[in-house]
């Protein structure tokens, strides 16, 4: 696609990263039938080639963003297929990303809007306010059908806060006769909600023989801010990260990994090195981003525990931010098999479940949709258990399938001999 910024524009390093996007662009439009909005919505505006004109002319006109731009960019649930699919390498991330913090620069929202951004951003990234937003969410329960739209779609989807696992924790598990050592990134939402899937993974990682140390300052990845446009929030975060993280590995030595198992934070973290890419810390950050993995990689590449779980029917619903962020497909299969499960996959595993991040809060209607299209497809394959890599997922999904929905580690814990996951019923 041809691009006109003038050389001022593209002394802007997010213009400049947007500059060659749009170059790589061909507009084939191949990318359409991976999308789930246009699948959806069928408009061309909400197709990953419609948003990318829409970017386009945005940015090099330099136009402050108009109500148009930001329905339709709203309306992206960020979760790559089109980037996945696309076979001139358009980085959209990076396009999608920059086009946010234009609009939150140049686009005055809605007052209620403006209010439940900011709370997203400022309640998400801290475990203790998001625990106690959701204790008071989960008291509103039973009172959601008197509550506004919005509001109550918010409150009947709130998880049930769990964080019995780290909290007052020591920071370091070792394991017996360690072989290795790894870092894990604890995040933000999941030590309000799904600390017991931190729980799970220290155990297993402590069975395969490798300690585990928490990363310190590590309430959040910056995901979250990032997604909103929220610059200032998400660079504090990332670059707060980076300093304390080189230099407990400076101090404390290396580890073999830094593991993530939310994959939407792990896509971040490998994303360190872009964001950083002008600032001083650039080397660390992109050393941060090269020695990070999703817990299934990391696993993927050790010998096999000795397994005892009896069979049983696992559904793997495959995260869009390690399918199409991550590029990892077949090892969280691989594992689930190699532990003894029979494994299935809904249909069109390439499709968001809607959750997207606070994407669900944003766009509940769109991601009710989606969220309602995953269950049907999963339900055909008749699971006992679904499994996923990723804690919005499960949010999404334990409220539209009937079986329990679990984290991939919960699995392969119990299955190498650990707890059985909580809500699965039999095979004691
Ligand atoms: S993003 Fe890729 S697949 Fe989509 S229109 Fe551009 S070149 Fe084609
Ligand atoms: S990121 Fe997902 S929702 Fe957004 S344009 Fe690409 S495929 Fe569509």
């Amino acid at each position: 696609m041809q691009t006109n910024f003038t050389p001022d524009q593209l002394a802007d390093p997010m213009l400049e990263a947007s500059e060659k996007a749009l170059r790589a662009c061909v507009h084939c439009g191949f990318c359409s039938s991976s999308c789930p909005t246009y699948n959806l919505l069928g408009d061309e505006l909400d197709s990953p080639r419609g948003r990318i004109y829409l970017i386009k002319d945005m940015q090099e006109n330099d136009k402050p963003a108009s109500d148009t731009v930001v329905t339709h960019l709203d309306r992206c649930l960020s979760c790559l297929a089109c980037q996945d699919i696309c076979p001139s390498d358009v980085t959209y991330m990076h396009l999608i990303d920059g086009a946010r913090l234009h609009i939150e620069k140049t686009y005055k929202r809605p007052r209620p809007e403006r209010i439940l951004r900011w709370l997203i951003g400022f309640s998400m990234p801290r475990p203790k306010a998001f625990a106690w937003l959701m204790r008071l969410a989960g008291l509103a329960k039973p009172f959601k059908a008197m509550l506004p739209g919005r509001l109550s779609s918010m409150v009947a989807q709130a998880p049930k806060v769990k964080t019995a696992g780290l909290s007052g924790r020591n920071d370091i598990f070792d394991a017996p006769n360690a072989k290795g050592r790894v870092a894990l990134l604890a995040g933000c939402v999941q030590q309000a909600v799904g600390d017991h899937i931190n729980m799970a993974t220290i155990r297993l990682l402590n069975r395969h023989g490798y300690s585990v140390t928490l990363l310190r300052e590590s309430q959040c990845c910056g995901a979250v801010n990032h997604h909103l446009g929220q610059e200032s929030p998400a660079l504090a975060r990332v670059q707060a990260n980076v300093e304390a993280w080189s230099t407990m590995m400076e101090q404390e030595g290396s580890f073999d990994a830094i593991i993530a198992n939310a994959s939407g934070c792990g896509t971040m973290l490998k994303d360190y090195g872009f964001v950083l890419r002008n600032e001083p810390l650039a080397d660390k950050a992109a050393n941060i981003a090269a020695s990070t993995q999703d817990i299934s990689e990391f696993l993927a590449t050790l010998p096999p525990l000795d397994m005892t779980q009896p069979v049983s029917r696992v559904t793997y619903q495959a995260a869009c931010s390690l399918r199409h962020g991550q590029g990892i497909i077949d090892q969280p299969l691989q594992l689930l098999l190699d532990a003894g499960f029979e494994v299935s996959q809904p249909a069109n595993p390439n499709l968001c479940c809607g959750s997207a991040g606070s994407y669900n809060m944003l766009q509940p209607e769109i991601a009710a949709q989606l969220g309602d299209n995953k269950a049907a497809a999963i339900a055909k394959t008749e699971p006992e258990i679904v499994a996923s890599s990723n804690l919005g997922c499960m949010v999404q999904l334990q409220e539209r399938v009937e079986a329990p929905v679990v984290h991939l580690v919960e699995l392969l814990d119990w299955a190498s001999g650990g707890k059985k996951p909580e809500g699965v019923s039999g095979h004691d």
